[in-house]
């Protein structure tokens, strides 16, 4: 069985800026992985990578054994909150059935019955039901956290990554969050970012 995660050597840089220098990471399938760090540390550009967001410098990323452009179709993102202009008019419902959109298909893609019951499903998860409707611009911190994992299953992921998912959350959201992770971590390999330490010692299995 190939690995979820295999990074050697890695680097990557933005222009001169070194983010991240000779790095190397092995994460088996059904691991469950923080990766903590100061800022600026290049937490945010290793799960990028993860992802074929970033141009790799020099080393090799494999995930689930191919090149991360390969592999995309089965990783979830939740990307921190801070990267994402919340004030854009589109409802709960909505941004969750945006990670069923597929890639490369017609201009004039619609979303099946299936997707919307994907969607519908994934909102009753999380625990937003009744904010389905909603619009984004009015969601707590909480709110829209779980709105971005709803998002991030409806790719149906073998990989979860996480870039700090409890960062502007209140305390009972930030202990749902991670409820549901740990339960999300029984059926998937999840890469949690963080730098809340205390929260996350007790839960994930490696650090
Ligand atoms: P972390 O997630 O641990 O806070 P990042 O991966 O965001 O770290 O950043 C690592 C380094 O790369 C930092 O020095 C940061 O300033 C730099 N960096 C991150 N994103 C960009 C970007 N888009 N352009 C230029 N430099 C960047």
């Amino acid at each position: 069985m190939s690995l979820a995660v295999n990074i050697e050597n890695l680097s990557v840089y933005y222009g001169q800026t070194p983010a991240l220098t000779n790095v190397s990471l092995e994460v088996e399938q059904g691991e469950y992985l923080g990766l903590l760090g100061p800022n600026g540390g290049g937490k945010s550009t290793l799960l990028r990578t993860i992802l074929g967001l970033v141009p790799v410098s020099s080393g090799t990323v494999r995930v689930f054994g191919d090149k991360p452009s390969k592999s995309r179709a089965h990783v979830g993102y939740v990307p921190q909150l801070n990267s994402i202009d919340r004030r854009f008019p589109i409802t709960v419902f909505e941004v969750v059935l945006t990670g069923r959109m597929k890639k490369g298909i017609s201009p004039f893609f619609r979303y099946s019955r299936e997707d919307r019951e994907i969607a519908e499903a994934l909102l009753e998860k999380v625990g937003l039901r009744e904010l389905k409707a909603r619009r984004i611009s009015e969601l707590s911190g909480g709110q829209f956290q779980k709105m971005l994992i709803a998002r991030a299953l409806a790719v149906k992921p073998s990989l979860l990554l996480l870039d700090e998912p409890t960062a502007s959350v209140d305390a009972a959201s930030r202990d749902q969050i991670y409820s549901l992770i740990e339960e999300l971590s029984r059926t998937m390999t999840i890469i949690l970012v963080t730098h809340d330490l205390l929260a996350v010692s007790s839960k994930v299995h490696r650090l």
